[in-house]
């Protein structure tokens, strides 16, 4: 098994689809805040959604700098049961950067909404105008995404040019 970096856009994208949640990271003055959120995913935008106030929103208005991380297919793996050096979790996982920007708009927030359902369900909801106009929506344009797969099988991905082996 190896851990190899991917560069493909739609391998990337499928794997931030099977995710059910990310880890937001935030800057507090000199201290990192990382909170677990659900989010949505379109055309290289994070979507979130959150109460209007609270501590992420206070620190957010002084710094819109956020990284987000998802993982997925987390799978516990050993050679040997009793030796702890041989335990590996296997993983695919994406770690994404931009600026966070909220957006007023009453029909882009119902639109952002329905993206972030469509992570969950293939149902069609219907949202009621203030449960629309309270709710904060949080669209984040990814500047920069990176992803890894650790425990990918040797021969998997052998001659595959949008993938590096990194250690
Ligand atoms: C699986 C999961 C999914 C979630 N999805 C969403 C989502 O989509 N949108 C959303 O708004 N919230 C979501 N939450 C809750 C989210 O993690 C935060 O608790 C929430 O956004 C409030 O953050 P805040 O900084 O405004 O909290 P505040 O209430 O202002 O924080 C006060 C203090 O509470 C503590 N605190 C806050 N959140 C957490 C936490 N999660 N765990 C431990 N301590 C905490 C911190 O010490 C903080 O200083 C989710 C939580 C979980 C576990």
């Amino acid at each position: 098994m190896k851990t190899v970096q991917h560069f493909d856009k739609d391998r990337i994208e499928g794997i931030i689809r099977k995710c059910d949640i990310c880890f937001v990271g935030v800057v507090d003055g000199d201290m990192p805040y990382v909170l677990p959120m659900n989010f949505g995913y379109k055309d290289n935008v994070i979507y979130l959604h959150s109460a209007p106030e609270g501590r992420i929103i206070d620190i957010l208005n002084k710094n819109r700098n956020i990284c987000v991380s998802f993982s997925t297919d987390n799978e516990l793996v050993f050679q040997h049961p009793e030796v702890a050096c041989s335990y590996r979790m296997k993983s695919k996982s994406v770690v994404a950067w931009g600026k966070v920007q909220f957006q007023e708009d009453f029909e882009r927030k119902e639109e952002a909404l329905n993206i972030i359902m469509q992570q969950y369900s293939d149902k069609e909801f219907k949202y009621s105008g203030p449960a629309i106009r309270n709710v904060k929506i949080w669209e984040i344009p990814v500047d920069k995404i990176t992803c890894k797969e650790f425990g990918a099988p040797h021969e998997k991905y052998q001659g595959d040019d949008s993938v590096k082996r990194t250690f």
